[in-house]
């Protein structure tokens, strides 16, 4: 059970980039991607912040135009997740415990309609909760790198010397996955 956690291939993401914002969700939507799952903290906002900025708004305005429909799925707290979406038409849902299926299962629940597994991506900064789970539930996973390190909580530290050893797992085994994803600029 172990050993099958720790194979380094359900830790590689789709795509890679350094911001939500450096994603290319023209290239996304080309792909058959309709529903956007993402993370909060570290992805959208830092710990340190907990409402909706304008240039989000507008950003989340955007991707509504371009066609996606948009979930945040966070493990973090239900009331900041809902204090974030407030006024907005985005959804959300807290203790989402991932990697594990229970919340996004909820998440989907949520949705407008239902999407087939290859028209779902879920955006976030964590290989160990975030692309574990886009990989074992079999949807696109996209990383981003974290906004602020610094204030992260004593469980997203663990998380993080564990991605750590994936990450120089991914460099030794797939060194053609690691260089193309340009991985090497993990912060
Ligand atoms: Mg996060």
């Amino acid at each position: 059970m172990i050993e099958r956690f720790f194979r380094s291939k359900h830790f590689i993401p789709k795509e890679f980039h350094d911001t939500f914002f450096d994603i290319d969700f023209d290239q996304l939507y080309k792909k058959g991607i309709r529903l956007i799952l993402t993370d909060l903290d570290n992805t959208l906002i830092s710990y340190q912040e907990d409402i909706m900025t304008k240039v989000m708004i507008d950003k989340f305005d955007e991707l509504a135009n371009q066609g996606f429909e948009v979930i945040i799925i966070s493990n973090n707290r239900p009331e900041r997740v809902e204090k974030y979406v407030r006024g907005t038409k985005i959804l959300g849902i807290g203790s989402a415990r991932k990697p594990f299926f229970k919340g996004i299962k909820k998440a989907l629940d949520m949705a407008s309609k239902t999407y087939y597994d290859d028209e779902i991506c879920l955006i976030g900064d964590q290989l160990v909760t975030d692309i574990y789970l886009s990989n074992r539930f079999g949807i696109y996973g996209v990383l981003v790198n974290p906004i602020a390190r610094k204030t992260e909580k004593f469980y997203t530290k663990m998380n993080r010397r564990l991605e750590e050893r994936m990450l120089q797992k991914i460099a030794k085994k797939h060194p053609d996955v690691f260089a193309r994803l340009k991985l090497e600029k993990r912060r």
